[in-house]
C-alpha cells in the first residue's frame, strides 16, 4: 500500500482502479530500412482506428455536451482524411521511413504550417494537428488513447493537471474521483469538481510517479487523503466512512425545503453557483433560492468554438425559466487567470491572474463582451435578470461597462427585439474595490463578494500555488473588514451584498458572514442542502455583538477562536 496526502478539493469517496494520464512521448527511429507494405499496413489500422474513435467521440460529446463542442471532432475527422497529410505519410513509408517516423514527422510539419499562418483560425488549426497525429503515433506505438470523454468504465483519474476545459467534459458516472499533482481548493479545477461533484484531491506531489495505471486507489475528496493498493484493514476502514458519508448525504435530503430559515425562523438567502444548465436542474431540486453566480465562461470553456449569439440567448433564457420565480445572477465572461479558453487565441501573459482578465478582457475585445450583452438582455424578456461584471478594480471600468450595455440594450430596441427588467451588480474580489466599496455602490444594485480571489489578491497569496497555501487566510483580519466595509456600503446606499466565494459556503463562516449583515449565500450545488441543514442550526441572537469584536480583532487566530 502507498499513501499520499494531497488536499481535500471535492468532498466525496472515489474508490477504483486508477488510469495515469501521461503526456505521449514518442521516440521514432530515423532508419531507413523498413519494409513499406507492412508499415502501411500498420498505418491504415492506426487511421482506421482513429477514425473510430473521432466518430464516438463527435457522437458522445453532442449529446454529452453540447453540438457546438463536438465539432472539433468534425474537424479532426476532415483533417485525418485530407490527402496531403496522409500522403505526406505514404511518401516517407515509401522511402524505407517506419510508420511512427512518417506521422511524426507529419506532425511537426503541419503543425509549423499552421501554427506559423497569420489568419487566427487557421493558426488554431495547429492544436488540431497535433491531437490527430498523437492519437495515430499512439496506436502505432501499440499503445491506447486517453480519452477523458471515451471512459466507459469506472476509474480514478490521476494527472499532473486537468485544465478546467478538461474537466468539464468528465462524465461523473465513470470518473469515481480525480488526483492532480498541481492546483488549490479554489482553483477553477476544483470548482467545477464540486460542480459535479466528483471526488477530487488536488496538489498532491508525485502522485503520476507513485502510482501506476491498473491499481486500486481510494480516494478521500474531504480530508485529501489517496491509497494506493490499499490493504485490507484501510480498505474497510474506507468503506467505513464512505457508507457514513452516503447516509449523512441521504439525511440531508430532508432540507429540500422551500426555504432556508435559521433555528430561531429567520429567512437566509441561499442561492447556487452554476456553469451549466445541469447544475442549475440539480439546484433547482435541491430548491435553490435562484443563481448568485453563473460561471458563464465555463459554457466557453466546454465547447470547441464560441458560443453564437442565438446559441448563448436560448441558454440564458433556459436559465431564466428553470430558476422562476428565482433570479440568474449572470457573470459576464471572466476568461483569463487559470481559465484558458484555447480557441481564443489570447496572448500568453507572465502573470495571468494580475493580467487581462475579467472585465478588463470584456473592455478590450468588445465583439465577445458586447455578443454577450445582447444575448443576456434579450433573454431578459423571458424574465428578469441579473448581470454581474467581475474583476471590477475602479469605477471607471464599471461605468464602460454599463455604456457598453446600455448601448446593446438602444440597439436591441432599435431593431425590435424586446430587453426586459435587469438589474447590474458587481464582483467584489480586488481589494481596490472593497475599500472603495462605498464609490462603487451608487453605481450597481448589488455587490457580490468574491472570495476566491480576494483572498489572492489581499494576501497576495496565489489561489493556486501550495506553496503559499499558509497565507491564504480567508480569516485574516484584513480580508475580513474588507468583507465588513463591502457589506456596509452597501447597506449605506440601500444596496444588497451577497457572496459567491467558497467562503460562503464553509460551515464555519456563517456565523461571521451573517453577523456581518451578508445578505445572500450562494454556494456549489454539492454544499447547498449542508448549508441549509446548518443555517437551520444556527440561533441568531447568538450573534449579537459578534461583529464588533470579529472587526476588532487583530489576528487571523483570534478570529477563528471567536467562531469556536
Ligand atoms: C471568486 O473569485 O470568489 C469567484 C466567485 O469567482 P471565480 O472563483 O470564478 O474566480
Ligand atoms: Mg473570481
Amino acid at each position: 500500500m502507498k499513501r499520499l496526502q494531497g488536499i481535500g478539493a471535492s468532498s466525496g469517496y472515489g474508490h477504483a482502479k486508477s488510469l495515469v494520464l501521461e503526456k505521449p512521448l514518442f521516440s521514432p527511429d530515423v532508419a531507413t530500412s523498413y519494409q513499406p507494405k507492412k508499415q502501411r499496413e500498420l498505418l491504415t489500422a492506426a487511421l482506421t482506428k482513429t477514425e473510430a474513435d473521432l466518430n464516438r467521440l463527435e457522437d458522445i460529446t453532442k449529446t454529452k455536451v453540447s453540438p457546438a463542442a463536438a465539432e472539433v471532432f468534425v474537424a479532426h475527422l476532415l483533417m485525418l482524411s485530407d490527402p496531403s497529410l496522409t500522403g505526406h505519410m505514404t511518401q516517407l513509408i515509401d522511402q524505407g521511413h517506419d510508420a511512427l517516423y512518417a506521422v511524426i514527422d507529419a506532425q511537426t510539419t503541419f503543425y509549423n504550417l499552421f501554427a506559423n499562418m497569420d489568419d487566427a483560425y487557421m493558426k488554431e488549426r495547429a492544436q488540431d494537428i497535433l491531437d490527430v497525429t498523437n492519437r495515430l503515433a499512439t496506436y502505432i506505438d501499440g499503445k491506447i488513447p486517453n480519452d477523458l470523454a471515451l471512459i466507459n468504465e469506472p476509474v480514478v483519474l490521476i494527472a499532473h493537471d486537468l485544465g478546467p476545459s478538461d474537466t468539464a467534459v468528465l462524465n461523473p458516472e465513470f470518473i469515481k474521483a480525480f488526483v492532480t499533482e498541481i492546483g488549490g481548493r479554489t482553483s477553477h479545477t476544483a470548482i467545477i469538481a464540486r460542480s459535479l461533484e466528483i471526488p477530487a484531491v488536488v496538489g498532491c506531489e508525485n502522485a503520476t510517479q507513485e502510482i501506476q495505471t491498473g491499481q486500486i486507489v481510494v480516494v478521500d475528496g474531504s480530508n485529501g487523503e489517496v491509497a494506493a493498493q490499499p490493504d485490507a484493514a484501510y480498505l474497510a476502514a474506507f468503506d467505513q466512512k464512505a457508507k457514513s458519508y452516503q447516509e449523512a448525504q441521504t439525511r440531508l435530503t430532508a432540507f429540500t425545503t422551500q426555504d432556508t430559515l435559521t433555528k430561531d425562523g429567520k429567512h437566509v438567502e441561499l442561492a447556487s453557483n452554476i456553469g451549466s444548465i445541469d447544475e442549475l436542474e440539480k439546484a433547482v431540486e435541491r430548491a435553490t433560492h435562484g443563481v448568485g453566480l453563473f460561471r458563464t465562461e465555463l459554457l466557453f470553456l466546454s465547447a470547441s468554438s464560441e458560443p453564437t449569439e442565438a446559441q448563448q440567448v436560448s441558454i440564458y433564457e433556459r436559465a431564466v425559466e428553470l430558476a422562476a420565480p428565482h433570479q440568474v445572477i449572470f457573470r459576464t465572461l471572466d476568461i483569463g487567470g487559470d481559465k484558458v479558453v484555447p480557441y481564443l487565441n489570447l496572448p500568453q501573459e507572465d502573470n495571468p491572474f494580475l493580467g487581462v482578465r475579467g472585465i478588463r478582457l470584456n473592455l478590450q475585445e468588445q465583439v465577445l463582451f458586447r455578443t454577450q450583452l445582447r444575448a443576456l438582455l434579450q433573454a431578459s424578456a423571458k424574465g428578469p435578470l441579473r448581470i454581474m461584471f467581475p474583476m471590477i478594480a475602479t469605477l471607471d471600468e464599471l461605468q464602460q461597462a454599463k455604456a457598453v450595455l446600455l448601448e446593446e440594450a438602444e440597439k436591441l430596441q432599435a431593431e425590435g427585439k424586446p430587453v426586459g427588467t435587469y438589474e447590474v451588480g458587481v464582483m467584489i474580489e480586488i481589494p481596490a474595490a472593497a475599500v472603495a466599496a462605498d464609490m462603487l455602490a451608487p453605481h450597481v444594485d448589488f455587490f457580490s463578494i468574491g472570495t476566491n480571489d480576494l483572498i489572492q489578491y489581499t494576501m497576495a497569496a496565489d489561489r493556486m500555488n501550495q506553496g503559499v497555501k499558509h497565507l491564504y487566510q480567508a480569516y485574516h483580519p484584513a480580508v475580513i473588514r474588507l468583507i465588513a466595509m463591502t457589506i456596509d456600503a452597501a447597506h449605506k446606499f440601500g444596496k444588497w451584498t451577497g457572496m459567491c466565494g467558497s467562503m460562503a459556503g464553509e460551515l464555519e463562516a456563517t456565523k461571521l458572514l451573517l453577523a456581518l449583515g451578508l445578505d445572500e449565500f450562494s454556494v456549489s450545488i454539492a454544499s447547498l442542502l449542508e448549508m441549509r441543514a446548518h443555517i437551520a442550526s444556527i440561533d441568531t441572537s447568538s450573534l449579537i455583538g459578534l461583529k464588533e469584536k470579529i472587526v476588532t480583532a487583530t489576528s487571523t487566530q483570534e478570529i477563528l477562536d471567536l467562531l469556536q
